[in-house]
């Protein structure tokens, strides 16, 4: 069932005979807070949208590598073929070539002195999953043993260094932001063994030249957190105080060849929404967001009310839920007229078909105290008074409900 017809299946059977018919419920008009001047979503509003469904992966072993999830877009998969989705990074405007990086036992291999490798694929904001090895020969020390690196969007670098007995900088340790920030612990397996590294990488937003939101890097090294939430301070690097400025909307991944063969297996990504001061509508928003975001949630409301049935309360019900979100004039008007001619309506049966009407009218009671409560309609409103005394005139009165 859709989401139109689960919305139409609860407001014309009600939500108990729409759960009978196996629609799960999303909640319920008229409950929670509503949208505010930063946010355009109701608390519980059963409009918000249902999360996207991915089905998870599976764990890696050292012997074997997980399988990703099935959003993942993937990178490398052990095979040469998938090699083929990298190449040598070369200077700008000169022409591309080929890695010279090997597949080795499912793994891409570096070859000292080939250089830098990257993605054909550019891409921004991620949830990055990349498993590396350092020789298992330990030479070099410091710097020098099992360096390579993960360079998102080609600029900030999660560092790859076999410290798993080897002291260093600390914003030079492996799951450092290079240059910027230590990593929060030392999680590393031995040298030989995969590492296991999931980065959660947002990228600095500038609007008009002003700062919004510096981007953030979070890594995972072996499950441990190491980068909380870090903000970055511009890409980082070698020596030089790193300093904020704008990144392109997308970049390559890059791999780092500093020369020592280290290898790299089961390398995918899943791209992340939009922040709110991007257009993403969860969270805070911009009070000018918030209300483009309420006019369409809105008028998505008022124009589903019309294919509802016009007898009975459920498309009535609906011009008044859009009112949550939009006040618009002419809907007001005619919820208005609803409401009182709904009222009417009930005065008009005679004793034995009005108690019929019992919980109808009590959710039109229900959904009226909710507008009133929060300020969409006046406390005066006539149909409210109206329905309020005829219900307590009949004894409905529900106390908890008021
Ligand atoms: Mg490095």
């Amino acid at each position: 069932m859709n989401s139109r017809s689960f919305i139409l299946s609860t407001l014309v059977l009600g939500p108990a005979a729409a759960a009978a018919l196996g629609a799960a419920s999303t909640g319920t008009p008229f409950y929670g807070d509503p949208p505010d001047r930063t946010h355009p979503w109701a608390i519980h509003d059963r409009n918000r949208p249902q999360p996207p469904r991915v089905e998870p992966g599976t764990p890696s072993t050292q012997a074997q590598p997980g399988k990703p999830p099935s959003d993942a877009i993937v990178l490398f998969d052990g095979t040469a073929a998938s090699l083929a989705k990298w190449e040598s990074d070369t200077k700008p405007g000169t022409p591309p070539e080929p890695s010279k990086w090997i597949v080795k036992d499912g793994a891409m291999e570096c070859v000292p002195k080939s250089g830098y490798i990257r993605t054909k694929e550019q891409f921004g904001d991620c949830h990055l999953h990349v498993e590396w090895s350092a020789p298992v020969k330990v030479q070099g020390d410091s710097q020098g043993r099992g360096n390579s690196g993960i360079f998102l969007m080609g600029l900030a670098e999660v560092q790859v260094l076999d410290n798993y007995d080897n002291p260093t900088y600390a914003d030079g340790f492996a799951a450092s932001v290079y240059g910027i920030a230590p990593p929060l612990a030392n999680a590393l397996r031995p040298p030989g063994e995969y590492q296991s590294i999931d980065i959660v990488f947002r990228r600095p937003l500038y609007r008009d030249g002003k700062l919004i939101d510096p981007g953030y890097i979070t890594v995972f090294c072996n499950g441990v957190l190491v980068q909380d939430h870090t903000p970055l301070e511009g890409p980082g690097g070698h020596m030089k105080r790193s300093v904020a400025r704008p990144f392109p909307d997308r970049g390559p991944l890059k791999l780092q060849d500093h020369g020592n063969p280290v290898r790299f297996r089961n390398i995918w990504y899943r791209p992340l929404p939009p922040r709110a001061a991007e257009g993403g509508t969860d969270g805070a928003l911009t009070p000018e967001a918030t209300l483009a975001k309420r006019k369409e949630i809105a008028a998505g409301l008022r124009a589903a009310a019309e294919k509802l049935p016009a007898a009975g309360t459920a498309r009535f019900l609906q011009l008044a839920e859009s009112l949550v979100y939009e006040n618009e004039s002419a809907t007001a008007a005619r919820v208005e007229q609803l409401a009182a001619a709904y009222v009417a309506s009930l005065k008009a049966l005679a004793g034995g078909a009005v108690e019929a009407k019992k919980g109808e009218a009590k959710s039109v009671q229900r959904a009226l105290a909710y507008l009133a409560r929060h300020g969409v309609v006046a406390p005066s409103y006539a149909p409210k008074s109206d329905l309020d005394a005829f219900t307590k005139a009949r004894g409905w009165d529900d106390e908890k409900k008021k």
